[in-house]
C-alpha cells in the first residue's frame, strides 16, 4: 500500500476510542475511507465522476472527508442536501434523487442550484416546472429510467420490474407526457440504478454499457442534448462467508473500455457513478460492550449494550436466513480458544441478534468489547434507533491516531423532549365514569 495514505486504525486505537467515548458506538476509520476511495479513483478513467450517496452514511464528517478526497454528493432528502452543503459540497456538485420529493425539497434544489434534479415521474416534471416558474429559473433535470433490462448478479435488482422508482423505459418512448414542452425544465441527462451489493465485475460493466446506450436512445427520442449520464453503481463489498470483494483492478480495466467508447461518441457528456456502500462500508466498526454472559439450553449468549436498534443490517441483508457480519472480540492481547457465541442486544425481541454462533473467546466476560466490522454503510442510519427508546449511539471518526466525536449519543432528555404529555379532560385518572356525548347535537 502506498505510504501517503493515512494509516488504518489499530485495535489499540479502537479500544481507546470505545473507552473514551463509551459504548455502543460507531467508529469510522478515515484512513480506510481514503484507501477505498483512492483505490477506485486511481484506477478509474478520470472522466467518470464519483458521487457519494449520503443514504449509506449521512454523517457530516464522513461527507466532508469524501469531499476532501474528491467525491461529489448524491442526496435524497432536505436534510441530506443541507448536510452535504454543510460539509462544504457546493450545489453544482450535488445531485438530488428520490421518488417522493416534496415541494420544499425541489425549491431547495433550485435555490442552491444543484447540478440536477433526478426526476422520477411525469407528475414530478410538472411540479418542477411549476416551482421553477415561480422562482423565475430553469431547472436542470435528469430523467431516472426504470430500464427494461435486468442484469443478474446483485443483492437487489431494479430493472425490468414494476417499481416506484424512475420512469419505465417503454413509457419514455411511448408516452407523450415526456415530450410535452415545459418551459422551466431543461432535460439534460439520464440516470439508472440497477441494484445494490453487486459483487460481479462483469455485471457492473454490462449495466454501465447498457445504460450508456439507453441514455443515448432516450436523449435522441426526446430530442435533448445529453449533458450527463449517471450509471448508478451498486458496487458491493463482501460481508459473508463465501463472498469476495470486487477485483477493482479488473473492474476498472473493463469499465474504462466502456467509458472510453462512450466518450469517443459523446466527448462533452459528463459521466457519473453514485456509490454508497462501496465507499464507506469497510471504514465502520460497530462497538458494543458485553453486559452479561449466560447459557440457554446449551448455547452461549453474550448480551451486549447495543443491538439491531443500531445495526439492523446485521440481521442479514437480502438473504434467506441469517448470516453473520465479520464479528470479533476487540482485544489487544494474544490468542485465546474460540467457541460459538450468540451475540445479542438489549431489545426485548428474539430478532435482536447481531450474530449467531460467532467464534469468540471461550473466556468472553462482561466488560469485553465486541466489534462488528464492515458496518460503515446502512448501519445506524438504516436501523430503528427509537425502538425501546435507546436512541442514536455515539459516532467517532478516527484519523492519523486521533479520535474525534462526530455525533453525540442521544441523551434521555433528547428523546424525552420530543414527546408531548397530554391528557384529555374526560380521561381523568380518578376512574369515575364521565358522561360524554357520543354524537353531536342534532345528529340522529
Ligand atoms: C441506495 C442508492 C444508491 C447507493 O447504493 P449503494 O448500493 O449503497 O452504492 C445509489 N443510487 C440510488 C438511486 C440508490 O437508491
Amino acid at each position: 500500500m502506498p505510504d501517503q495514505f493515512t494509516a488504518i486504525a489499530s485495535a489499540h486505537e479502537k479500544v481507546a476510542a470505545a473507552e473514551r467515548f463509551g459504548t455502543p458506538c460507531y467508529l469510522y476509520d478515515a484512513g480506510e475511507i481514503e484507501r477505498q476511495y483512492s483505490g477506485l479513483r486511481s484506477r478509474l478513467d478520470d472522466r467518470m465522476q464519483i458521487y457519494f450517496s449520503l443514504k449509506a452514511n449521512p454523517n457530516v464528517s464522513i461527507i466532508a472527508k469524501l469531499f476532501d478526497l474528491g467525491a461529489s454528493a448524491e442526496v435524497s432528502s432536505l436534510v441530506e442536501l443541507h448536510t452535504a452543503l454543510r460539509a462544504g459540497v457546493p450545489g453544482h456538485r450535488i445531485l438530488f434523487l428520490g421518488p417522493g420529493k416534496s415541494r420544499a425539497e425541489i425549491e431547495a434544489c433550485l435555490e442552491h442550484d444543484v447540478r440536477a434534479i433526478i426526476c422520477e415521474s411525469a407528475g414530478e416534471l410538472d411540479l418542477i416546472d411549476q416551482i421553477a416558474r415561480g422562482l423565475g429559473v430553469t431547472a436542470d433535470v435528469v430523467l431516472r429510467v426504470n430500464a427494461s433490462f435486468e442484469v443478474k448478479g446483485s443483492g437487489l435488482t431494479m430493472g425490468g420490474k414494476p417499481r416506484q422508482f424512475g420512469i419505465d423505459e417503454q413509457q419514455l418512448f411511448s408516452d407523450d407526457a415526456f415530450r410535452r414542452e415545459r418551459p422551466h425544465v431543461r432535460l439534460m441527462g439520464v440516470q439508472a440504478y440497477m441494484g445494490t451489493r453487486i459483487l460481479l465485475e462483469a455485471t457492473i460493466v454490462e449495466n454501465t454499457r447498457r445504460i450508456f446506450e439507453l441514455a443515448e436512445q432516450i436523449a435522441a427520442h426526446l430530442d435533448f442534448h445529453l449533458e450527463l449520464v449517471d450509471v448508478g453503481g451498486g458496487l458491493g463489498v463482501a460481508y459473508f462467508k463465501g463472498e469476495h470483494d470486487l477485483d477493482i483492478e479488473l473492474l476498472a480495466a473493463d469499465l474504462n473500455e466502456q467509458i472510453a467508447a462512450f466518450a469517443s461518441r459523446r466527448p462533452g457528456t459528463e459521466i457519473v457513478m453514485e456509490l454508497g456502500r462501496y465507499l464507506v462500508a469497510t471504514c465502520g466498526t460497530y462497538v458494543t460492550r458485553v453486559r452479561y454472559v449466560k447459557e440457554s439450553l446449551g448455547e452461549r449468549f453474550a448480551v451486549t449494550d447495543g443491538g439491531t436498534n443500531h445495526h439492523m443490517a446485521a440481521i442479514g441483508i437480502g438473504s434467506i436466513g441469517k448470516r453473520n457480519f465479520p464479528i470479533a472480540a476487540l482485544r489487544t492481547d494474544g490468542d485465546t480458544e474460540l467457541v460459538p457465541w450468540n451475540v445479542t442486544g438489549p431489545l426485548c425481541t428474539p430478532n435482536d441478534t447481531i450474530g449467531k454462533a460467532v467464534q469468540l473467546p471461550a473466556d468472553l466476560a462482561p466488560g469485553d468489547l465486541i466489534a462488528v466490522e464492515r458496518s460503515g454503510a446502512y448501519g445506524v442510519t438504516a436501523s430503528p434507533v427509537h425502538f425501546l427508546s435507546h436512541g442514536y449511539p455515539a459516532e467517532v471518526l478516527l484519523e492519523g491516531g486521533a479520535a474525534v466525536l462526530v455525533r453525540h449519543r442521544d441523551a434521555p432528555e433528547d428523546l424525552m423532549s420530543r414527546q408531548i404529555l397530554h391528557r384529555f379532560a374526560h380521561a381523568s385518572s380518578d376512574a369515575t365514569p364521565i358522561t360524554v356525548p357520543v354524537a353531536p347535537e342534532g345528529a340522529s
